[in-house]
Protein backbone atom coordinates (compact mmCIF):
# COMPACT_ATOMS: atom_id res chain seq x y z
CA UNK A 1 0.00 0.00 0.00
CA UNK A 2 1.65 3.43 -1.02
CA UNK A 3 2.13 5.93 1.57
CA UNK A 4 -0.75 8.41 2.15
CA UNK A 5 -0.67 12.25 2.16
CA UNK A 6 -3.05 12.59 5.43
CA UNK A 7 -5.52 10.36 7.64
CA UNK A 8 -8.32 11.74 9.26
CA UNK A 9 -9.99 9.07 11.98
CA UNK A 10 -12.67 9.74 14.29
CA UNK A 11 -15.10 7.49 16.69
CA UNK A 12 -17.87 7.98 14.45
CA UNK A 13 -16.88 7.57 10.60
CA UNK A 14 -20.07 6.81 8.55
CA UNK A 15 -19.20 3.80 6.20
CA UNK A 16 -21.84 2.97 3.89
CA UNK A 17 -23.21 0.01 5.97
CA UNK A 18 -22.25 1.03 9.19
CA UNK A 19 -20.72 3.71 11.99
CA UNK A 20 -17.46 2.92 13.66
CA UNK A 21 -13.91 4.28 14.91
CA UNK A 22 -12.14 3.99 11.53
CA UNK A 23 -9.30 5.69 10.03
CA UNK A 24 -10.05 6.60 6.22
CA UNK A 25 -6.38 7.01 4.18
CA UNK A 26 -5.67 9.98 1.87
CA UNK A 27 -3.56 10.06 -0.97
CA UNK A 28 -3.61 12.11 -3.94
CA UNK A 29 -7.40 13.44 -3.44
CA UNK A 30 -8.67 10.00 -3.18
CA UNK A 31 -9.76 7.39 -0.26
CA UNK A 32 -7.01 4.78 -0.76
CA UNK A 33 -7.30 2.75 2.77
CA UNK A 34 -10.21 2.32 5.14
CA UNK A 35 -8.57 1.05 8.03
CA UNK A 36 -9.04 0.58 11.65
CA UNK A 37 -8.82 3.74 14.38
CA UNK A 38 -5.36 2.31 15.47
CA UNK A 39 -3.84 2.13 11.69
CA UNK A 40 -1.74 5.27 11.75
CA UNK A 41 1.36 5.60 9.21
CA UNK A 42 4.48 7.04 10.85
CA UNK A 43 5.20 10.42 9.93
CA UNK A 44 1.85 11.02 8.17
CA UNK A 45 -0.26 13.86 9.20
CA UNK A 46 -3.35 12.77 11.66
CA UNK A 47 -6.90 14.90 11.39
CA UNK A 48 -8.41 13.86 14.21
CA UNK A 49 -12.05 13.98 14.58
CA UNK A 50 -12.41 12.71 18.18
CA UNK A 51 -16.38 12.32 18.53
CA UNK A 52 -17.32 14.39 15.99
CA UNK A 53 -19.20 12.90 12.72
CA UNK A 54 -16.98 11.76 9.74
CA UNK A 55 -19.25 11.67 6.80
CA UNK A 56 -18.87 12.00 3.16
CA UNK A 57 -19.22 15.61 2.09
CA UNK A 58 -22.41 16.26 1.01
CA UNK A 59 -24.14 16.57 -2.83
CA UNK A 60 -26.83 19.09 -3.48
CA UNK A 61 -27.83 18.09 -6.86
CA UNK A 62 -30.95 21.41 -7.04
CA UNK A 63 -28.86 24.86 -6.34
CA UNK A 64 -29.67 27.96 -8.53
CA UNK A 65 -26.10 29.66 -8.73
CA UNK A 66 -27.84 32.38 -11.14
CA UNK A 67 -24.73 33.02 -13.12
CA UNK A 68 -23.85 34.67 -15.84
CA UNK A 69 -26.95 37.19 -16.26
CA UNK A 70 -28.16 36.98 -12.46
CA UNK A 71 -24.88 37.33 -10.38
CA UNK A 72 -26.86 39.88 -8.49
CA UNK A 73 -28.96 36.99 -7.26
CA UNK A 74 -25.89 34.73 -6.26
CA UNK A 75 -22.90 33.49 -8.39
CA UNK A 76 -20.25 30.71 -8.17
CA UNK A 77 -18.33 32.19 -5.20
CA UNK A 78 -20.68 32.77 -3.21
CA UNK A 79 -22.79 29.72 -3.46
CA UNK A 80 -20.18 27.15 -3.10
CA UNK A 81 -18.37 28.78 0.18
CA UNK A 82 -21.86 28.76 1.06
CA UNK A 83 -21.68 25.36 -0.01
CA UNK A 84 -18.42 24.64 1.97
CA UNK A 85 -19.50 25.94 5.09
CA UNK A 86 -22.75 23.77 4.87
CA UNK A 87 -20.50 20.63 4.34
CA UNK A 88 -21.39 20.26 0.95
CA UNK A 89 -18.38 19.04 -1.24
CA UNK A 90 -20.15 18.86 -4.53
CA UNK A 91 -23.23 21.01 -6.61
CA UNK A 92 -25.00 20.43 -9.48
CA UNK A 93 -26.19 23.83 -10.87
CA UNK A 94 -29.72 24.45 -12.66
CA UNK A 95 -30.26 25.52 -16.26
CA UNK A 96 -32.24 28.07 -15.35
CA UNK A 97 -32.27 31.80 -13.95
CA UNK A 98 -28.67 32.23 -15.62
CA UNK A 99 -28.42 34.20 -18.61
CA UNK A 100 -27.98 32.73 -21.39
CA UNK A 101 -30.08 29.82 -19.57
CA UNK A 102 -28.14 26.23 -20.35
CA UNK A 103 -30.64 25.50 -23.22
CA UNK A 104 -28.05 24.78 -25.73
CA UNK A 105 -24.37 24.04 -25.96
CA UNK A 106 -23.37 27.58 -26.58
CA UNK A 107 -25.07 28.31 -23.59
CA UNK A 108 -23.11 25.83 -21.76
CA UNK A 109 -19.74 26.82 -22.67
CA UNK A 110 -21.10 30.18 -21.19
CA UNK A 111 -21.67 29.05 -17.86
CA UNK A 112 -18.25 26.52 -17.47
CA UNK A 113 -16.13 29.75 -19.02
CA UNK A 114 -18.55 31.79 -15.98
CA UNK A 115 -17.78 29.22 -13.35
CA UNK A 116 -13.93 28.04 -14.07
CA UNK A 117 -11.48 29.17 -11.37
CA UNK A 118 -14.63 30.70 -8.94
CA UNK A 119 -15.68 27.59 -7.24
CA UNK A 120 -14.75 26.09 -3.72
CA UNK A 121 -16.79 22.69 -4.42
CA UNK A 122 -16.91 20.73 -6.99
CA UNK A 123 -19.37 21.38 -9.32
CA UNK A 124 -21.88 19.87 -12.32
CA UNK A 125 -24.19 21.27 -14.43
CA UNK A 126 -28.15 20.37 -15.56
CA UNK A 127 -29.43 21.04 -19.00
CA UNK A 128 -32.37 22.42 -19.64
CA UNK A 129 -35.55 20.88 -22.21
CA UNK A 130 -37.67 24.02 -23.47
CA UNK A 131 -40.02 24.10 -26.48
CA UNK A 132 -38.03 23.65 -29.59
CA UNK A 133 -34.63 22.80 -28.34
CA UNK A 134 -34.54 18.65 -28.90
CA UNK A 135 -31.50 19.01 -31.15
CA UNK A 136 -29.17 20.61 -28.44
CA UNK A 137 -29.78 17.86 -25.80
CA UNK A 138 -27.45 15.54 -27.75
CA UNK A 139 -24.58 17.73 -27.93
CA UNK A 140 -25.40 19.26 -24.18
CA UNK A 141 -24.99 15.60 -23.28
CA UNK A 142 -21.63 15.05 -24.71
CA UNK A 143 -20.67 17.96 -23.41
CA UNK A 144 -21.17 16.38 -19.69
CA UNK A 145 -24.50 17.93 -17.90
CA UNK A 146 -25.91 15.17 -16.34
CA UNK A 147 -29.57 15.04 -17.34
CA UNK A 148 -32.20 18.16 -18.54
CA UNK A 149 -34.64 19.64 -16.41
CA UNK A 150 -37.68 21.13 -17.70
CA UNK A 151 -41.05 22.86 -16.01
CA UNK A 152 -44.89 22.27 -16.72
CA UNK A 153 -45.57 25.43 -15.86
CA UNK A 154 -44.26 29.06 -16.27
CA UNK A 155 -39.95 29.05 -14.91
CA UNK A 156 -40.93 32.72 -13.32
CA UNK A 157 -38.02 33.67 -16.30
CA UNK A 158 -38.84 34.97 -19.75
CA UNK A 159 -35.64 32.94 -21.37
CA UNK A 160 -36.42 29.46 -19.72
CA UNK A 161 -40.62 28.79 -20.86
CA UNK A 162 -42.01 25.96 -20.02
CA UNK A 163 -43.40 22.68 -21.56
CA UNK A 164 -46.24 21.20 -22.62
CA UNK A 165 -47.24 17.56 -23.00
CA UNK A 166 -46.89 17.91 -27.27
CA UNK A 167 -43.13 19.15 -26.68
CA UNK A 168 -42.05 16.21 -24.07
CA UNK A 169 -43.07 14.10 -26.88
CA UNK A 170 -40.78 15.55 -29.12
CA UNK A 171 -38.27 15.61 -26.19
CA UNK A 172 -38.45 12.60 -24.46
CA UNK A 173 -37.72 9.95 -27.50
CA UNK A 174 -34.28 11.99 -27.28
CA UNK A 175 -33.89 11.55 -23.93
CA UNK A 176 -34.14 7.66 -23.81
CA UNK A 177 -32.00 7.33 -26.52
CA UNK A 178 -29.23 9.21 -24.88
CA UNK A 179 -30.08 7.41 -21.81
CA UNK A 180 -30.28 11.00 -20.27
CA UNK A 181 -32.40 11.69 -16.99
CA UNK A 182 -35.52 14.10 -17.15
CA UNK A 183 -35.83 15.99 -14.14
CA UNK A 184 -39.28 17.96 -13.88
CA UNK A 185 -40.72 20.85 -12.17
CA UNK A 186 -44.18 18.93 -11.47
CA UNK A 187 -47.09 21.60 -11.22
CA UNK A 188 -49.37 21.85 -14.00
CA UNK A 189 -51.09 25.09 -14.97
CA UNK A 190 -54.80 24.01 -14.60
CA UNK A 191 -55.40 24.03 -11.46
CA UNK A 192 -53.50 27.17 -10.14
CA UNK A 193 -55.39 30.34 -9.74
CA UNK A 194 -54.47 33.86 -9.47
CA UNK A 195 -55.11 34.17 -5.23
CA UNK A 196 -56.24 36.84 -3.89
CA UNK A 197 -52.88 38.55 -3.58
CA UNK A 198 -51.37 39.70 -0.33
CA UNK A 199 -49.97 38.39 2.83
CA UNK A 200 -52.20 35.93 3.88
CA UNK A 201 -50.11 32.49 3.60
CA UNK A 202 -53.48 30.53 3.13
CA UNK A 203 -54.47 32.34 0.41
CA UNK A 204 -51.12 31.47 -1.58
CA UNK A 205 -51.35 28.23 -0.50
CA UNK A 206 -55.08 27.38 -2.07
CA UNK A 207 -53.83 29.15 -5.00
CA UNK A 208 -50.93 26.25 -5.57
CA UNK A 209 -53.14 23.16 -4.78
CA UNK A 210 -51.74 19.73 -4.20
CA UNK A 211 -53.67 18.77 -7.37
CA UNK A 212 -51.50 21.05 -9.48
CA UNK A 213 -48.46 18.37 -8.50
CA UNK A 214 -50.34 15.36 -8.48
CA UNK A 215 -51.75 15.83 -12.45
CA UNK A 216 -48.27 16.52 -13.00
CA UNK A 217 -46.91 13.57 -11.45
CA UNK A 218 -49.53 11.17 -13.08
CA UNK A 219 -48.75 12.68 -16.52
CA UNK A 220 -44.82 11.86 -15.87
CA UNK A 221 -45.57 8.84 -14.82
CA UNK A 222 -47.68 8.40 -18.12
CA UNK A 223 -45.04 9.58 -20.09
CA UNK A 224 -41.90 8.36 -18.31
CA UNK A 225 -43.58 4.01 -19.17
CA UNK A 226 -44.87 5.73 -22.85
CA UNK A 227 -40.96 6.46 -23.80
CA UNK A 228 -38.93 4.74 -21.31
CA UNK A 229 -37.47 7.78 -20.57
CA UNK A 230 -35.88 7.83 -16.80
CA UNK A 231 -37.76 10.85 -14.53
CA UNK A 232 -37.25 12.10 -11.75
CA UNK A 233 -39.73 14.68 -9.61
CA UNK A 234 -38.07 17.71 -8.14
CA UNK A 235 -39.06 19.42 -4.98
CA UNK A 236 -42.04 17.18 -4.10
CA UNK A 237 -44.41 18.77 -1.71
CA UNK A 238 -47.16 17.68 -2.00
CA UNK A 239 -47.56 14.26 -0.29
CA UNK A 240 -51.04 12.92 -1.99
CA UNK A 241 -48.37 12.17 -4.86
CA UNK A 242 -46.48 9.56 -2.82
CA UNK A 243 -49.20 6.58 -3.65
CA UNK A 244 -48.75 7.45 -7.29
CA UNK A 245 -45.17 7.54 -6.95
CA UNK A 246 -45.00 4.09 -5.00
CA UNK A 247 -46.73 2.05 -7.67
CA UNK A 248 -45.61 3.34 -10.55
CA UNK A 249 -42.16 2.16 -9.34
CA UNK A 250 -43.78 -0.91 -7.94
CA UNK A 251 -44.43 -1.45 -11.55
CA UNK A 252 -41.22 -0.85 -13.06
CA UNK A 253 -41.85 2.66 -14.14
CA UNK A 254 -38.14 4.86 -14.12
CA UNK A 255 -39.61 7.51 -12.16
CA UNK A 256 -38.09 8.68 -8.92
CA UNK A 257 -38.36 11.92 -6.18
CA UNK A 258 -36.66 14.35 -3.94
CA UNK A 259 -38.15 16.81 -1.59
CA UNK A 260 -36.70 19.45 -0.13
CA UNK A 261 -35.31 20.97 4.15
CA UNK A 262 -38.38 23.44 4.11
CA UNK A 263 -41.56 21.19 3.19
CA UNK A 264 -39.88 18.62 5.92
CA UNK A 265 -39.14 21.29 8.43
CA UNK A 266 -41.85 24.24 8.44
CA UNK A 267 -45.76 24.04 8.12
CA UNK A 268 -48.25 26.36 6.63
CA UNK A 269 -49.76 26.52 9.93
CA UNK A 270 -46.97 28.37 11.38
CA UNK A 271 -45.93 30.71 8.63
CA UNK A 272 -46.32 33.76 9.60
CA UNK A 273 -48.82 36.71 7.61
CA UNK A 274 -46.35 38.47 5.24
CA UNK A 275 -43.37 36.40 5.46
CA UNK A 276 -42.62 35.48 2.20
CA UNK A 277 -38.84 34.41 2.74
CA UNK A 278 -41.18 31.01 2.99
CA UNK A 279 -42.56 31.60 -0.29
CA UNK A 280 -41.41 29.12 -2.93
CA UNK A 281 -43.30 27.07 -5.67
CA UNK A 282 -44.75 24.33 -5.08
CA UNK A 283 -45.47 26.20 -1.23
CA UNK A 284 -45.09 24.53 1.86
CA UNK A 285 -48.08 22.79 3.26
CA UNK A 286 -49.48 21.69 6.13
CA UNK A 287 -48.81 20.00 9.16
CA UNK A 288 -50.08 16.62 8.18
CA UNK A 289 -48.52 17.15 4.65
CA UNK A 290 -45.10 17.37 6.29
CA UNK A 291 -45.46 13.64 8.53
CA UNK A 292 -46.50 12.32 4.96
CA UNK A 293 -43.42 13.37 3.71
CA UNK A 294 -40.95 12.09 6.33
CA UNK A 295 -43.05 8.42 5.60
CA UNK A 296 -42.43 8.46 1.63
CA UNK A 297 -38.31 9.11 2.83
CA UNK A 298 -38.93 6.08 5.29
CA UNK A 299 -40.20 3.85 2.89
CA UNK A 300 -37.79 4.94 0.17
CA UNK A 301 -40.43 5.94 -2.60
CA UNK A 302 -38.55 9.86 -1.82
CA UNK A 303 -34.92 9.08 -2.56
CA UNK A 304 -33.21 12.35 -1.85
CA UNK A 305 -33.65 15.42 0.41
CA UNK A 306 -31.86 18.18 -1.88
CA UNK A 307 -32.25 22.56 -0.94
CA UNK A 308 -33.18 23.96 -4.11
CA UNK A 309 -31.20 26.61 -3.08
CA UNK A 310 -32.72 29.37 -5.01
CA UNK A 311 -32.45 33.50 -3.87
CA UNK A 312 -33.09 36.52 -5.06
CA UNK A 313 -31.97 40.03 -3.91
CA UNK A 314 -33.83 40.96 -1.25
CA UNK A 315 -36.27 43.23 -2.46
CA UNK A 316 -37.78 41.38 -5.00
CA UNK A 317 -39.11 39.33 -2.32
CA UNK A 318 -41.31 42.34 -1.41
CA UNK A 319 -41.22 41.92 2.56
CA UNK A 320 -42.55 45.58 3.29
CA UNK A 321 -45.90 44.90 1.23
CA UNK A 322 -45.84 41.07 1.85
CA UNK A 323 -47.80 40.31 -1.13
CA UNK A 324 -46.65 36.57 -1.12
CA UNK A 325 -48.49 35.92 -4.70
CA UNK A 326 -46.17 39.21 -6.32
CA UNK A 327 -42.97 38.11 -4.32
CA UNK A 328 -40.03 36.02 -6.15
CA UNK A 329 -40.64 32.25 -5.28
CA UNK A 330 -37.37 30.41 -3.64
CA UNK A 331 -35.70 30.05 -0.25
CA UNK A 332 -32.53 30.17 0.08
CA UNK A 333 -30.82 27.38 2.25
CA UNK A 334 -27.40 25.38 0.61
CA UNK A 335 -25.54 26.35 3.59
CA UNK A 336 -28.56 25.25 6.63
CA UNK A 337 -29.34 21.23 4.59
CA UNK A 338 -27.27 19.34 6.60
CA UNK A 339 -28.46 20.89 10.96
CA UNK A 340 -31.85 21.41 9.03
CA UNK A 341 -32.53 17.80 7.93
CA UNK A 342 -30.52 16.27 10.92
CA UNK A 343 -32.46 18.31 13.41
CA UNK A 344 -36.20 16.47 12.13
CA UNK A 345 -34.04 13.44 11.84
CA UNK A 346 -32.36 12.98 15.27
CA UNK A 347 -35.87 13.01 16.84
CA UNK A 348 -38.08 10.86 14.31
CA UNK A 349 -35.94 8.31 15.37
CA UNK A 350 -33.80 8.07 11.98
CA UNK A 351 -29.86 7.38 12.05
CA UNK A 352 -26.65 8.84 10.52
CA UNK A 353 -27.32 6.39 7.88
CA UNK A 354 -30.28 7.50 6.94
CA UNK A 355 -29.17 11.25 6.71
CA UNK A 356 -25.75 10.11 4.59
CA UNK A 357 -28.48 8.26 1.97
CA UNK A 358 -30.63 11.43 1.28
CA UNK A 359 -28.04 14.37 1.82
CA UNK A 360 -24.91 12.23 0.09
CA UNK A 361 -25.34 8.67 -1.98
CA UNK A 362 -28.45 8.87 -3.61
CA UNK A 363 -28.24 12.35 -4.61
CA UNK A 364 -24.37 11.44 -6.09
CA UNK A 365 -26.00 7.62 -7.63
CA UNK A 366 -28.98 10.28 -9.51
CA UNK A 367 -26.15 12.39 -11.22
CA UNK A 368 -24.33 9.49 -12.06
CA UNK A 369 -21.67 10.52 -9.67
CA UNK A 370 -21.40 7.37 -7.46
CA UNK A 371 -18.03 6.16 -8.81
CA UNK A 372 -16.46 9.40 -7.39
CA UNK A 373 -18.60 11.04 -5.21
CA UNK A 374 -21.29 10.45 -1.95
CA UNK A 375 -19.67 7.52 0.17
CA UNK A 376 -16.92 6.91 2.38
CA UNK A 377 -15.13 4.09 0.41
CA UNK A 378 -11.41 3.41 -1.46
CA UNK A 379 -11.43 5.05 -4.38
CA UNK A 380 -13.48 7.70 -4.08
CA UNK A 381 -12.74 11.18 -3.95
CA UNK A 382 -11.95 12.48 -0.52
CA UNK A 383 -14.74 14.74 0.23
CA UNK A 384 -15.34 14.60 3.88
CA UNK A 385 -17.10 16.43 6.45
CA UNK A 386 -16.47 16.65 10.08
CA UNK A 387 -19.33 18.01 12.12
CA UNK A 388 -20.85 17.69 15.96
CA UNK A 389 -24.17 16.76 15.76
CA UNK A 390 -25.01 17.11 19.33
CA UNK A 391 -23.98 20.89 19.61
CA UNK A 392 -26.40 23.37 18.33
CA UNK A 393 -26.68 26.77 16.80
CA UNK A 394 -29.40 29.67 16.22
CA UNK A 395 -29.26 30.97 12.58
CA UNK A 396 -27.79 34.21 12.24
CA UNK A 397 -28.43 35.58 8.56
CA UNK A 398 -24.76 37.13 9.20
CA UNK A 399 -22.92 34.10 9.31
CA UNK A 400 -24.65 32.72 5.77
CA UNK A 401 -22.16 32.65 2.90
CA UNK A 402 -24.85 33.23 0.32
CA UNK A 403 -25.10 36.58 -1.03
CA UNK A 404 -28.62 37.19 0.27
CA UNK A 405 -29.08 36.62 3.96
CA UNK A 406 -32.77 37.07 3.93
CA UNK A 407 -33.53 33.21 5.36
CA UNK A 408 -36.97 31.69 6.76
CA UNK A 409 -34.58 29.67 9.52
CA UNK A 410 -33.45 33.57 10.97
CA UNK A 411 -33.77 32.82 14.70
CA UNK A 412 -34.05 28.71 14.56
CA UNK A 413 -32.33 26.70 16.88
CA UNK A 414 -30.99 23.89 15.08
CA UNK A 415 -28.58 20.84 15.81
CA UNK A 416 -25.24 20.23 14.06
CA UNK A 417 -22.26 21.97 13.64
CA UNK A 418 -20.25 21.77 10.58
CA UNK A 419 -16.45 21.87 11.96
CA UNK A 420 -14.41 20.97 8.64
CA UNK A 421 -15.02 20.62 4.98
CA UNK A 422 -11.97 18.35 3.15
CA UNK A 423 -12.64 18.62 -1.30
CA UNK A 424 -10.46 16.14 -2.68
CA UNK A 425 -8.21 15.50 0.56
CA UNK A 426 -7.74 19.14 1.20
CA UNK A 427 -9.38 21.27 3.81
CA UNK A 428 -11.71 24.40 1.71
CA UNK A 429 -9.86 27.10 3.21
CA UNK A 430 -9.44 30.61 0.98
CA UNK A 431 -8.57 28.70 -2.98
CA UNK A 432 -11.24 28.07 -4.99
CA UNK A 433 -10.00 24.39 -6.13
CA UNK A 434 -13.38 23.04 -7.33
CA UNK A 435 -13.50 21.19 -10.30
CA UNK A 436 -16.00 21.07 -12.85
CA UNK A 437 -17.88 17.65 -13.19
CA UNK A 438 -18.44 17.11 -16.62
CA UNK A 439 -20.20 13.42 -17.07
ZN1 LIG B 1 -35.37 24.79 -8.18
Amino acid sequence: MSRPDLIIRGQRVVLPETIAPRSVHIREERIVFVGDYDDLVEGCEVVEAGESVVMPGLVDTHVHINAPGRTEWEGFRTATLAAAAGGVTTVVDMPLNSVPPTTTLAGLFTKLETARDECFVDVGFWGGVVPGNTAELAPMFAAGVVGFKCFLVPSGVDEFEHVTEADLREAMPELARLGALLIVHAELPGPITEGDGGADYRSFLDSRPRAAENEAVELMVRLSREFDTRVHIVHLSSADAIPILRRAQAEGVKITAETCPHYLHFAAEEVPAGATEFKCCPPIRERDNREELWDGLRDGTIGLIVSDHSPCPGEMKLRESGDFMKAWGGIASLQLRLPVVWTEVRHRGFSLLDLTRWLCTNPARQVSFEPQKGSIAVGHDADLVLWNPDAQFTVTPSTLQHRHKLTPYAGEVLSGVVQQTFLRGKKITDAPLGHMLLR
